[in-house]
């Protein structure tokens, strides 16, 4: 199998940073003063791109089943203390984007709660342990999200484990390619619905119940949200709904003190994409129509979440922010 690993000139300058900041929470001192270079990258090369090997997996797919793996910043991603004391429950934080997150999440201080089917458990795991590396608390919570008294239950449980919570990041997803409407079981229409607007609603609704003043709710929207994929029908309405619920529930929030802001990927390298959310055509050429002409990996969109949770943010409320390679919207 093939692993993407960054260029030896990358880790080496990421070392250095490391060695100027360190993972821990910096001093006011250290954060004023780090003055280490940071490694400028092309953003078109030196990334995997297609043309990709052909590959799928049962769903829900595991990123360490993967070719090449995605890059989730497990060696590169630098913590600069943005999230020290942070209590974080991510959905979907097994895999993909989630766990680009949780990683970051840590790295940056915060104790993080994920949350992950049972089938997920090997992926969970890894994360876990990449939670703890960072000298942060991790949770494990699987279960699946379908089940209104599971999300309940999942927030709850967070909630304790971690003493609290104040960012919430929403951002598990079902996604499963169909040439046409016609072709779409009335099963498979609801499987979508529930996971990604129904259990949205549900761990959402029992969040904000035990959110104190300054939290930050982020969801996971799509490029989908506005320019839909002709094979992606269900998923893209509940990503226009996952947008337009985020942008309605800030105006909802902002005299609780609440932040809610929405992220809306282009194509990412993860296991939804190989499980059942493209067709092969598409997967071999997958990010081949952006600007950038490949998929992004998911290290390369964590720090968006970073930013809309830090309390530096305080004025971003009701957005949805992009990272598409560029192309699409917002
Ligand atoms: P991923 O497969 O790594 O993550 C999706 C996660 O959703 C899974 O790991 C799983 O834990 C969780 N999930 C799905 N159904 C569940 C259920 N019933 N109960 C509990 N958990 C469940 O893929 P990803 O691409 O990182 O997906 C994360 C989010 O990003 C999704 O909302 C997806 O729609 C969105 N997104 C992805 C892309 C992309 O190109 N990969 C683009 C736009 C938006
Ligand atoms: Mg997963």
């Amino acid at each position: 199998m093939e692993d993407f690993k960054p260029s030896r000139r990358y880790l080496l300058q990421g070392a250095a940073i490391t060695a100027a900041v360190g993972f821990a929470a910096p001093s006011m001192a250290q954060a004023a003063t780090a003055t280490a270079t940071a490694p400028l990258r092309n953003p078109q090369s030196g990334f995997p791109k297609p043309p990709f090997t052909e590959q799928s997996q049962p769903w829900p797919g595991l990123a360490g089943s993967m070719s090449p793996r995605p890059d989730h910043g497990e060696h590169s991603y630098q913590g600069s203390g943005q999230l020290v004391g942070r209590k974080a429950l991510i959905t979907g934080g097994d895999s993909g984007i989630g766990r680009a997150v949780a990683i970051a999440f840590a790295r940056e201080g915060a104790d993080v709660a994920i949350n992950y089917l049972p089938a997920e458990e090997t992926d969970a795991r890894e994360v876990v342990r990449l939670i703890q590396d960072a000298g942060r608390k991790a949770v494990a919570l699987p279960g699946d999200l379908r089940d209104p008294e599971f999300c309940r239950s999942l927030v709850q449980q967070a909630h304790q484990a971690l003493g609290g919570l104040d960012v919430l990041i929403s951002n598990a997803g079902r996604q499963h390619s169909f040439d046409s409407i016609l072709d779409i079981p009335d099963d498979q229409f609801d499987w979508t619905v529930k996971t990604n607007l129904y259990a949205m609603f549900w761990v959402t609704k029992a969040a904000v119940a035990l959110m104190p003043e300054g939290a930050a709710i982020v969801y996971t929207a799509s490029v989908n949200a506005y320019d839909p994929s002709k094979n992606l029908l269900d998923y893209s309405m509940t990503k226009a709904g996952i947008a337009n619920f985020s942008k309605c529930l800030a105006k909802q929030l902002a005299d609780r003190g609440i932040r809610v802001n929405a992220v809306a990927p282009g194509p990412f390298w993860t296991p939804l994409q190989v499980s059942g959310g493209q067709t092969m055509e598409k997967l071999k050429a997958f990010g081949s129509d952006t600007p950038l002409k490949r998929p992004g990996q998911p290290a390369e969109i964590a720090s968006l979440y970073v930013q809309l949770a830090s309390a530096t943010s305080t004025y971003v409320t009701g957005q949805v922010f992009g990272a598409s390679g560029g192309a699409g919207q917002p």
